[in-house]
């Protein structure tokens, strides 16, 4: 079967994947053609309406098919139990296809093949699929990537997200991070390491922001209970020990920052459910590879008691300073 190293497939079209598709397809020149593939028929219609006019683009059942035509696979799937399906099932998985395109295949079609999710997904996962690909028989065609995004939908949106990648075959890095710049920001696309690096460098990030957005809530609601100047405290605290990106750049008391999640009710942010997911990767990470951790438990009950609460529920997770300003000592 024909392949081209002008085809680059794009797996999961939803609320990041698709604008990042898209940015992709709006970057690339006209002599690429781009495969999509969700399980939503709704997205890919909706997709190829979206890019009329910006080069072709065309659609594929699986990853099978998407390996078979591509010699790049782009995937931005929702969790574990989907990356599992998509690159690893013997029938319609990006692996299978790749066995078998191989088996078909010479020469330079098999060079440079390669296979990236840029979901945030956990450790064990990306190493279960690393470890599949290094023992099958394409292991010297195809580098699998991990490249986990920050940035949200508004970065995926305008395409300026910041990527963390993680590869063991470093030469097609050049490669790899010209496809991220049409989706990020040339400045913010890091090689962290080798494969699983990307998701540690992401899981390890969230994990701090998650538990410092508790400790700066705690610190401030102190403040506001014995009725403090919480903007000059906030002040005070930005250029002394305590600042960090919660106080400076996100802080939860509504009215100290404009544009920030806590002065519009708390929406429009990073999801207190999502904050808690993410450190909870940390903490299995933490758990892997044998690292003391103390403070991610007490975190972790902390978000759940507050997201049991339809009065925070669903919102940015800097909420959890209302949550503490609105409950008791007990
Ligand atoms: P989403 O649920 O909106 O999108 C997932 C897409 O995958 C959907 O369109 C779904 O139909 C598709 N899909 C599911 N199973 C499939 C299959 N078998 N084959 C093909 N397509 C399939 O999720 P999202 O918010 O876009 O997040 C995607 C990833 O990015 C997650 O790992 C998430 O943790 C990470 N992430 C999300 C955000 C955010 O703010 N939403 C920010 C950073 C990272």
């Amino acid at each position: 079967m024909a392949t081209s190293n002008k085809t680059i497939a794009f797996i999961g079209l939803g609320v990041m994947g698709y604008p990042m598709a898209l940015n992709l397809r709006k970057g690339l020149d006209e002599s690429h053609t781009l495969l999509i593939c969700d399980v939503s028929s709704d997205a890919l219609v909706r997709f190829q309406k979206d890019a009329e006019g910006h080069g072709k683009v065309n659609v594929v059942e699986n990853g099978y098919e998407a390996i078979q035509k591509a010699n790049t696979v782009i995937t931005m799937l929702p969790d574990a139990k989907v990356v599992n399906k998509v690159y690893l099932d013997s029938k319609t998985g990006i692996l299978a296809g790749a066995e078998h395109k191989f088996a078909e295949s010479s020469g330079a079609e098999k060079q440079g093949n390669i296979i990236m999710e840029c979901g945030t997904i956990e450790t064990a996962t990306i190493l279960e699929v690393a470890k599949a690909v290094e023992s099958s028989n394409v292991s010297q065609f195809v580098t699998f990537v991990d490249a986990p995004v920050s940035g949200g939908p508004m970065g995926a949106q305008d395409g300026t997200l910041a990527f963390m990648a993680g590869l063991s075959n470093k030469s097609i890095w050049p490669t790899v991070k010209g496809y991220l710049s049409y989706m990020g920001n040339a400045s913010s696309i890091f090689l962290c390491g080798d494969i699983g690096s990307g998701t540690a460098f992401k899981v390890i990030n969230n994990y701090l922001s998650a538990i410092t957005s508790l400790a700066a809530s705690e610190a401030l609601n102190i403040g506001a209970k014995m009725g403090l100047n919480l903007e000059l405290l906030t002040d005070v605290i930005n250029v002394s020990g305590g600042q960090c990106w919660v106080t400076s750049k996100s802080n939860p008391v509504p009215g100290i920052q404009a544009n920030v999640p806590s002065s519009r009710d708390y929406e429009g942010g990073f999801r207190i459910e999502l904050c808690a997911k993410v450190l909870g990767m940390g903490s299995q990470l933490a758990e892997m590879v044998g690292a003391k951790t103390v403070l991610d438990k007490p975190t972790l009950e902390a978000f759940g008691e507050a997201m049991q609460d339809e009065r925070y529920k669903g919102k940015d997770a800097r909420v959890v300073y209302k949550w503490l300003n609105e409950s008791g000592r007990e």
